[in-house]
């Protein structure tokens, strides 16, 4: 499968004998700092977030100015409830696509936290070790099917109730900053090979390493002791993934 991680049958402890090294972490009770230091910093990932967001609230304002639609005075109120009400059903679909894309990628085990005095929801795979393409596919499937499917009932649907949709789609855009705040991450070290797992307790690690070709992980391996000793015990090598 194209998506699953080179490393999902490794455990984090074996990360740091493969040359891993960690550079940040996340508490799941510190989200809200992480998204604020996505927002603040600049970067193609922050700046494609702000343009979706712009663009959709762009097109909420249009189609609420749209005077073919013969808003009443209270209308557009109560389609902007509406709106958040649908935005409300769509977080488990949200929440149930990373559960997905998780077991995907190779996780056995992924549960899911509530936030309800921060309002954000957190899928958690504890002891799955995630490569930059998995966790780009883990963290971006919920916004580009979600999105999709908003975009496809906005242009085929001809009536005055997708103003919901509308709302919908605007609020789920903004709700996915903390899906962009933690790909951002991945990006930003591109030039590094990129893994993170969770921890039980709900902190997640973010570890790098060099790039190395496949010959050079070869002599990365055998100039190991540690690694030559692991092979030896028949512990899943790099190479073998
Ligand atoms: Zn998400």
């Amino acid at each position: 499968m194209v998506f699953k991680s080179r490393f999902y049958k490794l455990s984090p402890s074996d990360l740091q004998r493969l040359g891993f090294q960690p550079f940040e972490t996340l508490h799941t009770k510190t989200v809200g700092n992480f998204v604020m230091k996505f927002l603040i910093h600049r970067g193609w990932m922050r700046n494609f977030y702000l343009l979706i967001s712009v663009a959709c609230i762009t097109g909420c304002i249009l189609w609420f100015q749209n005077k073919s639609l013969h808003f009443v005075k209270a209308k557009p109120i109560v389609w902007i409830f509406l709106g958040m009400v649908l935005f409300f059903v769509w977080i488990p679909v949200h929440e149930a696509l990373h559960v997905l894309a998780y077991r995907l990628a190779g996780a056995r085990y992924v549960r899911l936290e509530a936030h309800w005095r921060q309002g954000y929801f957190l899928a958690l795979a504890p002891g799955f070790v995630a490569d930059a393409s998995s966790f780009l596919f883990i963290a971006f499937l919920p916004f580009f099917i979600i999105s999709l499917a908003h975009l496809v009932l906005i242009l085929c649907i001809k009536a005055e109730w997708v103003s919901l949709f509308w709302i919908s789609f605007l609020l789920h855009t903004l709700g996915c900053v903390g899906d962009f705040a933690v790909a951002d991450l991945f990006i930003r070290n591109r030039n590094w090979e990129v893994v993170t797992f969770d921890e039980p307790t709900g902190i997640t690690y973010f570890l790098k390493r060099e790039k190395i070709g496949r010959g050079k992980e070869k002599n990365f391996k055998s100039n190991s002791f540690i690694t030559k000793l692991t092979s030896l015990l028949k512990i899943p090598q790099l190479g073998s993934l």
